[in-house]
């Protein structure tokens, strides 16, 4: 087993990844900023380094200083949790490089998944079924351009091969605005994020977001671990995650699930990773695989009864897998509230002290968060300060416990969205069930 790892993170999920460690007897290195002093898994960890100044480009993006804080820490691993360098490919060699192990695939992996284009031909030789498309990028000559869009059908998408976080995309009615459309996306895109490579796909109209988590071990095995639904979301960023999704019949669950698992086996893919769907008319198509742990990771744990934080800590010791797919059952529902620091209507962050910090609890509800009375958010970092998480027999359970669970949270000081996530599970469509991605702008009225 690993000896010590360093969290190159911070937040609620450098607690998180802190609890599997404690529970596996690994000591942990924070790592934070001069912002993050007071966060609650520093004040817990064996050793702490601070790497650096607030701005996450001085501290959390910082890899020549969180491998020094490795190397002066005698960590053995590094954990990237979600965001920052967890799906950088030149971070996860460096840290290899280094003499260090990376929690998480490998750095050929991330790089193939990283650049959409060579992901989404990597999951076609794979057998994963992907968008109707342009097959690779798209050329320079326009009449091709025509082409290949009156073959997909408008309207379309262009897409950034280096985009991310919801950005370099562009949506296409007509053939009028195509070329004008791709010209302005390539040069946003070259601007974002240094490749002008975009790529045409059918524009869905009304799909759901359903993703699949997998876990692969350095030695040929794989297994999924069923789907999330993340459809509640608003620019591009989940909301409220469930699992399972719900109307998905459990025979088109396990054959998906299937070939994300034989996708990992054939590519080589090891520790957690997460197939992106779009899915609409009972057809699933892929969109992205992000090769590192999901903030919505907890909704799965609690449908299988699986730790996937250690199981990452294992598969990085070189342990193979210790279950197999038919040892994986799924029981129950869960869902999941993403609480912001954030004004509930109009977005805008609320970062500042927290003067009370009352969590809930009970049966079946889990909080995964760093706050503590007395603590400051600070300006910094993402909004999100925690998540709350229900599981039930059935859905409908599920949804009462967190109703109760809504209820209960009591944040002072800051503004959160709690009152949004009050009022969405109050929402009829919303109980029913299977809204598509749309739904939440739509209902907020955006
Ligand atoms: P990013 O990496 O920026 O998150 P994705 O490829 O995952 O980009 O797409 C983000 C979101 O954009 C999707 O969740 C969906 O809402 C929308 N989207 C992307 N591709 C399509 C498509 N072909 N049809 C409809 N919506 C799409």
């Amino acid at each position: 087993m690993l000896e010590k790892v360093l969290i190159a993170n911070r937040g609620e999920i450098a607690l998180r990844i802190q609890r599997a460690c404690y529970e596996l007897g690994i000591k942990t290195v924070a790592v934070h900023s001069t912002a993050d002093a007071n966060l609650k898994h520093v004040l817990m960890a064996d050793e702490t380094v601070c790497i650096g100044g607030g701005p996450s480009n001085e501290s959390y993006l910082n890899m020549p200083a969180i491998i020094s804080a490795a190397e002066v820490t005698d960590a053995t691993a590094i954990h990237p949790g979600y965001g920052f360098l967890s799906e950088n490919a030149d971070f996860a060699e460096r840290v290899a490089e280094s003499g260090f192990t990376f929690i998480g695939p490998s750095p050929q992996l991330i790089r193939t998944m990283g650049d959409k284009v060579s992901a989404i031909k990597a999951m076609q030789e794979a057998g994963v079924p992907t968008v109707p498309g342009s097959d690779g990028s798209l050329p320079e000559d326009a009449g091709t351009c025509r082409d290949i869009a009156r073959r997909i059908g408008y309207p379309v998408i262009i897409k950034a091969a280096g985009g991310g976080g919801g950005r370099g995309m562009r949506v296409v009615h007509s053939e009028g605005s195509l070329i004008n459309s791709i010209n302005l996306t390539k040069s946003e895109a070259g601007a974002a994020f240094g490749n002008e490579t975009v790529y045409m796909e059918k524009f869905l109209e009304r799909p759901r977001h359903i993703e699949f988590q997998v876990l692969g071990d350095n030695h040929g095995n794989a297994v999924h671990l069923f789907e999330r639904d993340c459809s509640m979301q608003r620019r591009h960023q989940k909301v409220v995650e469930e699992a399972p999704a719900p109307g998905l019949s459990h025979e088109r669950r396990m054959e998906m699930g299937e070939r994300c698992a034989e996708a990992c086996r054939r590519l080589g893919y090891s520790n957690a990773g997460t197939f992106e769907f779009l899915y609409q008319d009972d057809e699933f198509y892929f969109i992205e695989m992000n090769t590192r742990l999901q903030v919505e990771h907890p909704v799965t744990e609690l449908i299988t009864g699986i730790d996937i934080v250690k199981q990452q800590l294992r598969i990085a010791s070189n342990e193979p897998l210790s279950f197999t797919q038919d040892d994986v059952q799924l029981r129950g529902h869960a869902m999941e509230c993403r609480i912001n620091a954030e004004h509930p209507r109009t977005f805008v962050p609320s970062p500042g002290r927290v003067n009370t910090w009352h969590p809930p609890g009970g049966p079946g509800v889990r909080v995964d968060s760093h706050l503590y009375t007395g603590y400051s958010v600070p300006p910094f970092y993402d909004s999100m300060v925690g998540k709350l998480i229900t599981w039930g027999e059935t859905r409908e359970a599920a949804i009462a416990r967190m109703s109760g669970a809504l209820a209960e949270l009591v944040v002072d000081g800051i503004e959160t969205n709690t009152l949004l996530h009050r009022e969405i599970f109050q929402h009829a469509a919303f109980k029913q069930g299977g809204t598509d991605i749309h739904y939440l702008e739509k209902r907020l009225g955006l």
